[in-house]
């Protein structure tokens, strides 16, 4: 099996490298000019939502599509040009892609036997395979006789088997119900962890990429919005497509005048160094940054709309007069905090550091 490494998220080494990869389908421009890099060892997720590019981008990585210009470069060579089967990657699919008439070994066996490895290593590479994504025993079952997980797993192992320098996934979860996907997802990092296998995770869901993820690519419409750390994303936004993607979040209008922020009747000191100008400015804020209480002491004041028990949070709609205009804000907070009643007044805190602010309109 695949030699086991101390598994170093952010290696520094560029594996995969994409350069100004450019694909249009007839007059559609899919992807326009993306450039990224890979790094060794890492899990990188491409997030975004249904057709903003996240397949197509996987399959010029993996040679099922030929980009109309920019490279691939794999371990630092130009694999732009390969056939799919001789570019040392392993790809799992969202239907999984198995043989159905074929048996477990049979199928994780397949790309050894193309390889012409001899018998006694394809029984021992089917062995540790099998052991890898915790099916032994189960050589001899045929396909249909799996659950959905378990023929996840058989996918896995055929994809790690022959060793490939990088691990592609597409979707590897959607065909699961929600438990099982929890747990498959633990899973497939416990074994990417354990190999140090580079890795490419194409998700829709922001949940998943958040779990399982060393950095998340977010994308819309064929570019990427943002690079970083699951944290970087949620904290930081960069652009206000990546706060509504990711997470949910308020978006309220403020002004902007001599150093200071007004903001839902709040006057807020902008602190030196800021970037932020005279004028209207978008601000957003995550709902469990702000705070409830029951005093009346707080500037900014509302009414509880409508309240949802969440089972470790509770989220309430909170109704709030800003001049002539009322807003409904999320407000997040914790059910060990004492209940508010749908009709109670309550007052709501907003940190500074805690507001975001974007360029344009709610
Ligand atoms: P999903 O999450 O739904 O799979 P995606 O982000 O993976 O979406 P792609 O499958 O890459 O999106 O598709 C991007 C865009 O390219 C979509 O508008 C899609 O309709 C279009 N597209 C993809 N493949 C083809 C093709 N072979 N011919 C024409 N258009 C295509």
């Amino acid at each position: 099996m695949v030699s086991e490494v101390n598994h170093q998220p952010y290696s520094g080494i560029i594996d995969l490298e994409l350069k100004n990869i450019c694909k249009s389908f007839g007059s559609l421009t899919v992807l326009a000019d993306l450039s990224l890099n890979v790094y060794k060892g890492e899990l990188c997720c491409l997030l975004g939502p249904s057709g903003c590019g996240k397949t197509t981008l996987l399959k010029i990585i993996n040679g099922l599509l030929e980009p109309d210009s920019g490279a691939v470069l794999l371990a630092e060579k130009d694999i732009t040009a390969l056939p799919c089967q001789r570019r040392d990657l392993g790809m799992v699919f969202q239907n999984y892609a198995l043989f159905p008439h074929m048996s477990v070994f049979d199928n994780v066996a397949y790309g050894l036997r193309r390889r012409r490895w001899s018998k006694d290593q394809i029984r021992s590479k089917v062995d540790g395979a099998l052991a890898l994504v915790r099916l032994p025993g189960y050589e001899k079952r045929r396909i249909h006789e799996l659950s959905g997980g378990q023929q996840q797993r058989v996918a896995l192992a055929r994809a790690l088997v022959i060793e490939p320098q990088a691990l592609l996934l597409d979707e590897p979860l959607s065909n699961l119900d929600a438990k099982l996907r929890a747990d498959m997802r633990d899973e497939i990092r416990r074994i990417q962890s354990q190999l140090g296998i580079t890795t490419v995770y194409v998700t829709h869901d922001q949940e998943e990429a958040m779990s399982i993820a060393d950095r998340i690519v977010v994308m819309n419409d064929g570019n990427i919005e943002q690079i970083g750390t699951p944290e970087d994303i949620y904290d930081n936004p960069a652009t206000k497509f990546v706060a509504t993607f990711v997470g949910s979040i308020n978006f309220i209008p403020g002004e902007v005048t001599d150093g200071e922020l007004r903001l839902l009747g709040c006057t807020y000191r902008i602190p030196a160094g800021s970037d932020l100008t005279p004028g209207k400015v978008l601000c957003a804020i995550r709902p469990e940054r702000i705070r409830l209480n029951a005093g009346d002491n707080t500037v900014i004041r509302g009414k509880v709309k409508e309240s949802e028990y969440l089972g470790s949070i509770v989220r309430y709609l909170v109704v709030v007069n800003d001049g002539d205009t009322s807003r409904e804000l999320t407000v997040q907070v914790p059910v060990s905090q004492k209940p508010i009643g749908v009709g109670e007044n309550v007052g709501l805190e907003i940190g500074y550091d805690d507001i975001h602010f974007f360029p344009g309109e709610p």
